[in-house]
């Protein structure tokens, strides 16, 4: 490799450097001294001197010769600094070597050593970087060594400058970029580059600056280059990738002469972490502002010394602040608006208002106060809490939190109320209460419970619920399984277990009815059980008792002589009584109606029965059954329906009693009745025509007698007597007539308009003998009232009635009136006489009914139910009041117009 000569010993002359100058293989063999010589070893000094490349001639391990550039070279202020020296002092010590080797071998016989570059620590102390080659020449003082050196130092920086940049924009991330001023064109770029925009090192240098922009950024290019270019700029834009992707950059740019032509050199970062970076930490920021904006919960920061920093909405509005302005402008006066007290009511002095608490040091957490505003009264229950922080700044503050209770303290005192009630409910309720927790301990305990199991409600809530409410089985004895378990485990209500005994305290069993139901929690678990429970002694007892009567009932309908039965509600036949098998033969668990009733009188037996249970009325039918003989009887057979508290029914309860004789006799009195009528109605007819003929042949008599004798008082008398009977006879024979014409649905009515007042007057005036025979004075009290009525119809009924009046009323006075009453006429007699038993009251009306007291005064029975019938023809009514021994008052009703009405 490098050059440079071995160890000249002595320094050279000028003299022979021309030689070397001008010859450089000293053979020229021109004689020194000549002035042609001299001339051109001085012109060749001159050359050697004055030349810009640094020469040194050594010989002997000397430097012999050094120019000017090779004094400017080593850092000496003139030749004679370096003449005589070793050029191992001149040269850095990593070279040594290779000088020695260089040296030997051009004094072993080589001419020219090559080019290398070589550092050289100047006489200054400055390190600069030659080019070294040397060569050797002979001359007459022997073999010396020529060295020439030219100062690369400049270029050997410049390279390594440059490689320094290319290895630092090869490797950092950022973009460098080198583009040219007038049109933007990309001269240069780094790897970083081709990664970032994906193009190749061509295409990209092929592109312009505005092509690696977003379209949008596009109209800023120029202003931002020419910034760049004037004193470099720092600004974001977007740039594009080759797949027109775009991404946010942080550009550095500045302006450069670069050979000559205006560069600017651009380094480009990716800032799109960075701005994704800044973009959530915005966001985070906005979020939670909009969190703390949006809270609930009241939030108030505050400098150290009490400056009110930040009230969030909820605060505001919790305070009655409709914006943060109005809370500036009045939250001088606060205190004059607000007072702050406790929940007792006693109002805070500003040293214990929260914040003041807290900026003092002392812990505020959950503190309840109430808000008051003085004007109207309006107040809240707020709960105050807060803390002490430091802010990301590092100044102190305080953060004051506000959440309003007033609802949750409401609930809590309406809780309190009702858990009040409950427990008066409990107390005052007629079962047995026990609640428990899920541990099945006894958290509640009313006095039915105590009063029932002997346990005080002191010593029971807390103890496990099985010790208190232990429980058998009534019948077996055996410990019943608990309702709390399952209601516990199943979260089940379990219902009311039967034959359930409680063990008191004392020992003694109860039998109760029992049921437990879960208590769920808000989130549907079960924290307890409710277990209630009653004292079933009674309801056992009557439970018993229906049982005993039950029985009893059998046995009185195994007694009866009627044939008994029961069947459920949907009719089916469940008991037959002794009776009934014996009557009809059948065998225990055999018994049925079917094969007892006679066939023709089974549809008609089983329709109404059916429509009894369809309709649940009750039942009552005749019909026949056979006995043991075969032989048919009538039977009246009843069912009662046994109803529940809603009404529906639960059981028949039926009989069937035996009326064949009844029905036989009846069947025989009808008969003997219609032969009565039939009687009747021949015997009245055929009286007439006698009557009749014996009524003529008396007025014949009469006047016979009269013509004959004269007028004679005896015979008058006696003929008058005949007249009476006759026309009593008359009467008797109407009224047969009547009855038989109302029995066989003849009677008609003559209507015309008719005052009973009048119709009265007349009667009483007929049955004036009567009257007077009878003792009875008839007292007369009416007012004309007119109605369109048959006047002779009315008349017997009036008759009739003043009649029997005479007949019963032992001789006492008797009061007839009539009036017009709510439109019908009123018609009332009255006499003071031997009255009517009660009990016969309903039938006195009916055939030849008449009441015991009437024995003894004849009569057939028929006027009041003659009298009943022509009323009820003219659609009135008829009715009695009487007590035996206090006289009767029969009253008739009568409407104005009787045609309104059909003939019944
Ligand atoms: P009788 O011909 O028996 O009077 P009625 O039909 O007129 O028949 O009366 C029926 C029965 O009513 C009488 O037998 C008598 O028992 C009772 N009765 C009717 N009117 C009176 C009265 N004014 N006082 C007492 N009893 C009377």
């Amino acid at each position: 490799m490098p050059p440079i000569g071995g160890m000249l010993p002595g320094p050279v002359p000028p003299g022979r450097l021309g030689a070397v100058a001008s010859g450089n293989d000293g053979t020229s063999g021109e004689p020194r001294g000549t002035p042609r010589a001299d001339a051109a070893a001085d012109r060749c000094h001159d050359l050697v001197h004055l030349s810009p490349v640094g020469i040194l001639v050594s010989r002997d391990g000397r430097i012999e010769l050094a120019n000017r550039a090779a004094v400017e070279l080593f850092g000496a202020t003139s030749e004679t600094e370096l003449v005589g020296r070793s050029p191992y002092e001149l040269f850095h010590p990593d070279y040594h070597d290779l000088i020695r080797d260089r040296t030997s071998r051009l004094l072993a016989g080589d001419r020219y050593a090559p080019h290398m570059e070589q550092r050289i620590v100047g006489r200054d102390g400055r390190v600069r970087v030659a080019d070294v080659s040397a060569s050797a020449f002979d001359d007459a003082d022997g073999r010396a060594i020529q060295i020439v050196l030219v100062d690369v130092t400049d270029r050997v920086r410049a390279e390594e400058a440059l490689r320094r940049f290319e290895l630092i924009t090869s490797e950092i991330r950022d973009v460098v970029l080198l583009v040219r001023r007038d049109d933007g064109r990309v001269m240069e770029a780094n790897a970083a580059a081709l990664r970032a925009y994906g193009y190749t090192r061509d295409e990209l240098l092929a592109l312009r600056i505005g092509e690696l922009r977003a379209p949008e950024t596009l109209p800023l290019t120029d202003g931002q280059m020419a910034a760049a270019d004037a004193g470099g700029i720092l600004f974001e834009t977007v740039h594009r990738r080759r797949d027109g992707s775009t991404f946010p950059v942080e550009v550095s740019s500045r302006g450069a002469l670069v050979d000559g032509v205006r560069m600017l050199v651009s380094v480009v970062r990716d800032i799109s972490d960075r701005q994704q970076a800044e973009d959530a930490l915005r966001r985070s920021q906005g979020e939670l502002q909009a969190t703390i904006e949006g809270l609930a919960e009241g939030l108030i920061t505050s400098t150290a010394d009490g400056q009110l920093l930040h009230w969030n909405r909820a605060a505001l509005e919790m305070h009655g602040f409709s914006s943060v302005d109005e809370l500036r402008r009045r939250l001088p006066e606060f205190q004059q608006i607000y007072t702050l007290s406790t929940l007792d009511g006693r109002e805070l002095t500003l040293d214990e208002w929260p914040l003041s608490r807290l900026l003092r040091g002392e812990p505020v957490r959950n503190h309840e106060l109430v808000l008051r505003r003085k004007a109207d009264g309006w107040a809240r229950v707020f709960s105050y809490g807060g803390t002490l922080v430091r802010s990301s700044g590092g100044r102190p503050m305080a953060i004051v939190t506000v959440t309003d209770v007033t609802e949750r303290r409401r609930a809590v005192a309406q809780l309190a109320a009702e858990r009040d009630r409950l427990a008066v409910t409990l107390r005052s309720i007629g079962d047995a209460v026990v609640a428990t927790d899920a541990a099945s301990r006894i958290t509640e305990f009313n006095g039915v419970a105590e009063a029932l199991t002997g346990w005080s409600a002191a010593d029971a809530v807390g103890q496990p619920v099985h010790d208190v409410f232990r429980i058998l089985h009534e019948e077996t004895g055996e410990p019943a399984p608990s309702p709390i378990d399952r209601a516990l485990r199943e979260g089940v209500v379990v219902g009311l277990a039967n034959h359930t005994a409680l063990v008191t305290r004392g020992g003694t069993l109860l039998p109760i009815a029992d049921s437990a139901a879960p208590i769920r929690g808000a989130d549907g678990r079960i924290t307890g059980v409710v277990l209630v429970f009653r004292d079933q002694t009674e309801e056992r007892a009557a439970a018993q008792a229906l049982r005993a009567s039950e029985a009893r009932l059998k046995l009185l309908a195994e007694a009866l002589p009627q044939l008994v039965w029961t069947a459920d509600a949907q009719g089916k036949l469940d008991y037959f009584n002794r009776r009934w098998r014996e009557y009809t033969g059948q065998l225990p668990g055999e018994e049925d109606w079917e094969p007892a009733l006679h066939p023709d009188d089974r549809d008609r037996v089983g329709a109404l029965w059916r429509a009894a249970l369809a309709g649940h009325g009750e039942f009552e039918v005749e019909h026949r059954l056979r006995g043991t003989a075969g032989e048919f009887r009538w039977f009246l057979r009843r069912a009662y329906p046994l109803r529940d508290p809603e009404g529906g029914v639960q059981r028949w309860f039926g009989t069937c009693t035996d009326i064949h004789d009844l029905k036989v006799s009846h069947e025989a009195l009808r008969r003997t009745d219609r032969l009565k009528e039939d009687f009747l109605s021949i015997a009245s007819h055929e009286f007439r025509t006698p009557l009749t003929a014996l009524r003529l042949q008396t007025d014949l008599l009469r006047d016979g007698l009269r013509k004959t004798f004269g007028p004679h008082e005896r015979t008058e008398r006696q003929i008058a007597v005949l007249d009476r009977q006759i026309a009593r006879l008359d009467r008797l024979v109407a009224v047969l007539l009547d009855v038989s014409r109302i029995s066989e649905g003849k009677l008609r009515l003559e209507l015309a308009e008719t005052d009973l007042a009048e119709v009265v007057r007349e009667v009483v005036d007929r049955l004036s003998p009567e009257a007077l025979q009878a003792g009875s004075e008839v007292r007369v009290s009416v007012a004309p009232v007119v109605g369109l009525w048959d006047r002779a119809r009315l008349d017997q009924v009036v008759t009739n009635l003043l009649s029997n009046a005479l007949k019963y009323g032992q001789g006492r006075p008797v009061d007839v009136s009539v009036e017009a009453r709510d439109g019908r006429a009123a018609l009332v007699v009255q006499d003071r006489g031997i009255g009517i038993p009660l009990e016969s009251h309903a039938w006195i009306f009916e055939r030849f009914q008449r009441a015991a007291n009437a024995r003894p005064v004849k009569g057939l029975g028929l006027g009041l139910w003659i009298a009943r019938t022509m009323v009820q023809a003219h659609g009135g009514e008829i009715r009695v009041e009487s007590a035996p021994g206090e006289g009767a008052t029969f009253t008739v009703s009568l409407p104005r117009n009787a045609a309104a009405r059909p003939l019944g």
